[in-house]
């Protein structure tokens, strides 16, 4: 074998790639129903941009980016999320000088190095959505609402909504600094990493899978305990917002985040839809980012999809592949142009038509067109083309029907454009 992909890195083939787009096309259609407009931003950001937005302490920044300095001597990193990029580009167009509001989503390859596994690579695909400028609660509960949509809408149908709040620039604090007491006492239950994260970000031993480390934060102090006053007010709007859209939901006193910039709503997806739990998203309020990157105090709100768990979530049942229209099955040498001429035109008018490049027998030709799934045959035989007919098969039912050369194109438009 020649020149192969680099390792966790990976190709997403013709056959897999239908159900891709058609969850990015349900995605356009939900989202921009809700008023969001799409934004690209680039693969390639400056590495203070995450270091900053995402926080030092972070196993992103720590050990998973893709850094390199640049013949510039700048130093570079591929976007290992959206969203950081996402509020550079409102601060730096400011979309905010037209309205303070922005709801934007993004679709696109992101990069960490992690070790690569099932389902994990190290170039993995995102679908983002975020809401800048609005710090109310009930555009907590829209976002979420949409998310759940956007789920349903792709065929997901038994999830679990969870929910906490993380608290502010105020309380939050307060909550790291009770975790960090409580878990000082246990310090020799935890692991070598959850040691250090004891000291820099005590929040991310939550999401240690180590069995000690576990045990030591079973009975750890809950944020909810922590809350300031303006931050269970917000909360309880939220539930209150998520009632009214009929959205039911778990309180999840675990979810922490790790990420430095969360602050208030969190949440997160779970779906049954295969027997097993699965976490499908999450997202939440991230009040602090943009001061983090150095701009105005705006509120933000947003939510990150995995494209390749969602995919492998979808229902089994549905078909994802185009396969052809019509196969023009043209045996001998006179009809061969023939075949050439009317698939042309078929492609102009959008129907997928196949024909034999290569002038094999009419078996072969059959043997191709079954195996391309194509719904209809039209058999252009030299007999019958003398007498100003063509055989027209419905793969399915196996049932025939004679129709006239004249004005095929015509004919075959109404009634392969038509089922
Ligand atoms: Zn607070
Ligand atoms: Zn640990």
């Amino acid at each position: 074998m020649g020149i192969t992909a680099i390792r966790g890195f990976n190709d997403i083939l013709p056959s897999e790639v239908g159900k891709w787009q058609f969850v990015e096309k349900t995605a356009r259609e939900v989202f921009e129903g809700f008023g969001f407009a799409e934004i690209r931003i680039p693969i390639l950001e400056r590495t203070e941009l995450f270091s900053r937005g995402i926080g030092e302490a972070t196993d992103i920044v720590e050990k998973e980016m893709y850094t390199f300095t640049d013949k510039g001597g700048g130093s570079l990193t591929l976007r290992p999320e959206a969203t950081a990029s996402m509020a550079r580009a409102y601060l730096e167009h400011q979309l905010y000088a037209f309205d303070p509001v922005a709801k934007l989503y993004c679709f696109g390859p992101m990069f960490r190095y992690e070790r690569p596994q099932k389902g994990r690579y190290r170039q993995f695909y995102q679908i983002d959505a975020e809401v800048f400028g609005v710090g109310n609660p009930v555009v907590d509960a829209e976002v979420i609402l949409m998310l759940i949509h956007f789920l349903r809408r792709v065929g997901l149908e038994k999830l679990e909504l969870q929910i906490n709040s993380l608290g502010c620039r105020d309380c939050r604090p307060r909550y790291r600094e009770g975790l960090k007491a409580f878990l000082t006492e246990k310090s020799f239950q935890l692991c070598e990493d959850c040691q250090r994260r004891l000291q820099t970000n005590p929040l991310r031993i939550f999401d240690c899978k180590v069995q000690t480390c576990q045990e030591a934060i079973a009975d750890a102090p809950k944020v909810s305990d922590f809350l300031c006053g303006e931050c269970d007010t917000h909360f309880d709007k939220v539930k209150e917002c998520l009632s009214m859209a009929n959205l039911d939901y778990v309180l999840n006193p675990r979810m922490v985040r790790g990420l430095d910039y969360y602050t208030r709503t969190a949440f997160e997806v779970v779906s049954y839809d295969l027997g097993s739990q699965n976490a499908v998203t999450g997202g939440g309020r991230y009040d602090n980012l943009f001061q983090e990157i150095g701009g105005l105090d705006i509120p933000g709100i947003g939510f990150a999809i995995g494209m390749e768990r969602l995919i492998s979530l979808l229902p089994k049942d549905k078909e994802f592949i185009r396969y052809p229209d019509l196969f023009i099955a043209a045996p001998g040498k006179g009809t061969h142009g023939e075949a050439y001429r009317l698939a042309n035109q078929l492609h102009l008018e959008g129907i997928h038509t196949e024909f034999d490049y290569e002038g094999k027998s009419l078996k072969s030709q059959m043997r191709r067109a079954d195996k391309l799934k194509a719904r209809y045959v039209l058999i252009l035989g030299e007999e019958e083309m003398k007498k100003g007919r063509a055989v027209l098969r419905n793969m399915a039912d196996k049932s025939q029907e004679e129709l006239p050369i004249d004005n095929l194109t015509g004919i075959l438009k109404n009634k392969i454009g038509k089922d």
